[in-house]
């Protein structure tokens, strides 16, 4: 039975994707009670209350759990003791065992081979020495990771030679690490998969993904792979919510190769920055489908309507004052404005993001990343 609308909703994490997370439970009945330890971050701005408090603080964490019906997240590194100590209380959807498998490179990779999913050929490095021999066996270029809260490029290092291997090694800090098989991919694109409590699934994608930086910068929607090739992405992210049984929204990260092979790159157990355009490109965006889930609902209808594109808004273009949105409304009356309520913007930081619909993909980028150039000043 899902939980009656009037329930409360938690959710660990305050950013952009509790805002967005909040905003969709709002809009089912839910209320929402956010978790974070950061005052006045976006998403306690339109959360019912908001719990400010460390992720460590087990007796918060307790008071926080008896006032809600159910529990998520809105990022993977909320620690496990914390999803656990709530799970006392209240379902926690994802459970912490999903956390404990993806917050590690290594156990995540792990999963991914017991599975039978395919995946980026790795080794564990817990030493100079291993690194070694994992460069003799995988071959360089490769690229060298820490196991814990890499992100956006963060604790990663390209090994170039054998010779760069005492560099990266100290570059990273002597931390465990995988070391990866360098990927020359034609592409990077994403899958979502909503899973509920009775196991059934809803996917999205594939999204095709630009980075800037490391950072993601633009996503298009439907990818330019091939139909098999799309149809392994949706294949190996049922197969990933299934084995890890999750219970909410995923989402997957591929390279694809040009031979259209995919190969896992990360899972994210939570909503995810490629899948923001599925807010106007579908029936149900994938923070619905969280809400759903968490809620215990059967989940919405989760196929675009017509191709759509992403362009993310990071500090940057503040450079030089408030981006001028009024050349939205002039020049691109289609592109939908969305911002996270961030009071400073820092280069890097993701402040926002547009969207757009079109008839095709190529137009659709074309028009949000020409919006976005429209809107920045200097
Ligand atoms: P990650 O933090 O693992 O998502 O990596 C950030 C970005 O670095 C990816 O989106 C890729 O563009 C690049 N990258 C990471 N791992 C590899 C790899 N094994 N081969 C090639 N590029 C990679």
């Amino acid at each position: 039975m899902p939980l009656p609308h009037d329930s409360t909703l938690g959710v660990f994490g305050g950013g952009q994707l509790g805002r967005m997370f909040a905003n969709a439970a709002k809009q089912l009945g839910y209320r929402v009670h956010v978790y974070c330890p950061e005052a006045d971050c976006p998403a306690s701005q339109l959360a019912d209350r908001h719990t400010v408090a460390d992720y460590h603080d087990f007796q918060a964490i307790a008071q926080f759990a008896q006032s809600i019906d159910a529990a998520t997240l809105e990022f993977e590194n909320v620690p496990v003791a914390a999803a656990e100590a709530a799970a006392h209380y209240v379902p926690v959807r994802p459970a912490g065992e999903v956390l404990y498998t993806v917050q590690d490179r290594s156990r995540e990779k792990g999963f991914l081979v017991a599975a039978g999913i395919p995946a980026t050929p790795y080794r564990n490095v817990r030493s100079l020495d291993d690194l070694h021999r994992a460069i003799d066996q995988l071959e360089a270029p490769a690229v060298l990771k820490t196991t814990k809260f890499g992100y956006d490029g963060k604790g990663q290092t390209i090994v170039e030679t054998a010779d760069d291997a005492e560099r990266a090694w100290r570059y990273l800090g002597g931390h465990k690490c995988v070391l990866e098989k360098f990927i020359d991919f034609r592409c990077e694109i994403s899958v979502l998969v909503a899973r509920d409590v009775d196991g059934n699934m809803q996917t999205f994608g594939p999204v095709e993904n630009a980075h800037a930086n490391h950072v993601l910068d633009v996503s298009v929607h439907p990818a330019s792979s091939s139909e098999p090739t799309a149809r392994a992405s949706h294949e190996a992210a049922r197969k990933i919510a299934v084995e890890l049984d999750l219970v909410g929204l995923a989402c997957v990260e591929f390279f694809e190769t040009s031979a259209g092979d995919v190969l896992v790159n990360e899972i994210a157990p939570r909503p995810h920055n490629s899948g923001h355009l599925t807010i106007e490109a579908c029936t149900t965006s994938q923070f619905a489908q969280q809400a759903r889930a968490v809620a215990g609902m059967e989940l919405g209808e989760m196929t675009a309507h017509e191709p759509a594109a992403m362009a993310n808004l990071l500090g940057d273009r503040w450079a030089a004052g408030e981006p001028d949105w009024a050349v939205l409304k002039r020049d691109f009356p289609q592109v939908h404005l969305h911002l996270y309520g961030k009071r400073t913007a820092r280069p890097g930081r993701k402040m926002g993001h547009l969207t757009v619909v079109a008839e095709s993909p190529q137009e659709a980028e074309r028009l949000v990343r020409s919006a976005r150039d429209a809107v920045t000043r200097g």
